[in-house]
């Protein structure tokens, strides 16, 4: 998608195709994955993880899709200086275990090391921990650019539909305040802020739930 604004001839030739009637049918095959979205190459991914019972690729490709990742409002829960930490779980928490997993590119698709998560969200309830760190956390990226978080998939609260909230940062880079949301969400359309790009790929895989998410800084 990002390709045709970058190349007018790519453009023009896609435009061409489009008015041809067999090339709706033929678009994909002819443009391959590098066509889709990122959600919807990622959910393609870990569909096809459930149906083979293979583990993930841990290392999807970067493609065309070297648009930075949206910005979103902070919310009024951040609390800084959380903990750095792999897991977000604690004995007796509530709510369904998830993997969140991915990677951190560059806008030309490098991968960035070192980046920093700082990723805080509602429990079960739909309540933030406002006093302490429960549901709060930080780590970075390794070399490949990858990072992984086991939480849980965060509870709804008034107004909002279900989402995590992160900062990103590259080292001495700047921040990126944004947020991740679920896909199949009856709420998501009656949330004013939610965004389609943010949407993780969620899926399920002989190891439980896990979701998906790579960030373009
Ligand atoms: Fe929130």
């Amino acid at each position: 998608m990002h390709a045709e604004t970058r190349d007018p001839a790519r453009r023009r030739f896609l435009k061409l195709l489009l008015a041809l009637p067999a090339a709706w049918a033929l678009g994909p095959r002819l443009f391959g994955r590098d066509e889709f979205s990122h959600a919807d190459a990622l959910l393609a991914a870990v569909e096809d993880a459930r149906r083979t019972g293979r583990a993930l690729d841990p290392t999807p490709d970067c493609g065309d899709d070297d648009e930075p990742t949206p910005s979103m409002t902070e919310g009024p829960f951040f609390t800084p200086r959380s903990p750095r930490r792999a897991s977000l779980l604690e004995p007796g928490m509530a709510g369904t275990p998830i993997v969140l997993s991915g990677r951190v590119f560059t806008r030309d698709c490098k991968p960035v090391s070192g980046a920093l998560l700082d990723v805080w969200h509602a429990d079960d309830a739909g309540d933030y921990d406002n006093e302490g760190y429960r549901l709060r956390g930080h780590l970075f990226t390794d070399a490949e650019g990858r990072w992984r978080l086991e939480t849980i998939v965060p509870g709804e609260y008034p107004g909002r539909t279900r989402h995590y909230h992160l900062k990103v940062q590259a080292p001495r880079g700047r921040v990126l305040t944004t947020q991740l949301f679920f896909p199949g969400e009856a709420r998501n359309q009656r949330d004013r802020i939610f965004d389609r790009r943010l949407l993780l790929a969620v899926g399920d895989t002989k190891d439980g739930r896990v979701g998906r998410f790579n960030f373009v800084l």
